[in-house]
């Protein structure tokens, strides 16, 4: 990492206007946040609980499963730790759990998968609620929402977990906050109706770019049509933001996006505040963040709503750019 991003990182994530930023860590490894400079950063955005099950034989246990959550959990203590549900199928497999399918990506994934094994869904949240215990840092993620009905299944499951171990501990345990991922673009267009069942929504850029342009993620045949700056992203991006806005309903982006630099300058201009990366990327979103003032930035947005393909929305961000080094 650049040296002078690192000279700034204790500084608070705040542009030249005085408009705050909260930048949060986004993780699958409990060693990752063990080596990652947490001081500085405003918690964790995603962690993504499908590693360790991936790197097993088997199902870890609830008990395996609970001291690895308090791990995260304790990670960051007094700030917010976003814990996503299992989210395997698409180009995640477990080698102990085998699904064939002809169109993975849009098959038995994320949550599809784990309200179809309500016992795998239930184990893990009861994990989370015990690793929770005395820390009550914990939220809840749910991945792959496409669907209004997931959502009131899953919230009926976590109540059930909840029970399950409040009786079992014998102390009344709060819900813990729960929140979406808005990745899939159906939801898109149900912000009013998920506003009014969950706490918070996470904008999953990476996967919401190739369902939005149906461009396979990982297929090199097809990558150069996968790019988060085409217009059409952005603008329901830009859509979004506005929409949130209008609910008060809080909103974070947890994809690649925010750790590139021209796409954090886009979302900073359409209004979003709360941004999850790859804590290797922070300090230098951080110094960028910074530097910004956002009447300057919020010229810019209209002129690349209006642009009609990613290389030019990727040429007035770098011209904007030249100017701040
Ligand atoms: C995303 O889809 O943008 C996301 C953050 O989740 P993942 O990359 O794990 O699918
Ligand atoms: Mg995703």
């Amino acid at each position: 990492i650049n040296a002078r991003y690192l000279e700034e990182v204790h500084l608070p994530s705040q542009s030249l206007c005085g408009v705050k930023f909260d930048l949060m860590v986004n993780s699958g490894l409990a060693v990752e946040l063990e080596t990652a400079d947490l001081e500085h950063t405003d918690g964790v955005g995603l962690y993504r609980t499908e590693f360790p099950f991936i790197m097993r034989s088997r199902f870890p246990t609830e008990q395996e499963q609970t001291a690895l959550y308090r791990k995260i959990l304790e990670s960051s203590p007094n700030k917010p730790v976003i814990m996503r549900t299992l989210d395997v199928g698409g180009d995640k497999a477990l080698p102990y759990f085998n699904i064939e399918e002809e169109n993975p990506f849009l098959g038995w994934r994320g949550i599809r998968l784990t309200l179809d094994h309500p016992e795998i869904f239930l184990v893990q949240i009861r994990a989370m609620l015990r690793a929770n215990l005395a820390l009550d840092n914990l939220h809840i993620l749910l991945p792959m929402i496409s669907d209004l009905a997931e959502v009131d299944e899953s919230l009926r499951l976590i109540k059930q977990a909840c029970f399950e171990v409040s009786d079992e501990l014998s102390i009344a345990l709060p819900r813990p906050k729960v929140g979406v991922m808005i990745e899939v673009p159906s939801i898109m267009y149900q912000l009013p109706e998920l506003a009014q069942k969950v706490d918070f929504c996470s904008v999953g850029t990476n996967d919401l770019t190739q369902y939005l342009l149906a461009v396979d993620r990982n297929n090199p045949r097809v990558a150069g049509l996968y790019d988060a700056m085409h217009p059409a992203v952005l603008r329901a991006l830009y859509t979004l933001a506005q929409q949130a806005k209008g609910l008060q309903f809080p909103i974070s982006v947890c994809g690649e996006l925010a750790a590139d630099p021209a796409g954090v300058l886009l979302l900073a201009a359409m209004g979003y505040r709360y941004f999850s990366m790859n804590s290797s990327n922070l300090a230098k979103i951080k110094w960028l963040l910074r530097r910004i003032e956002l009447s300057e930035l919020e010229l810019l947005l209209p002129e690349v709503l209006a642009c009609s393909s990613a290389k030019l929305v990727r040429l007035h961000v770098q011209r904007f750019l030249e100017q701040k080094q």
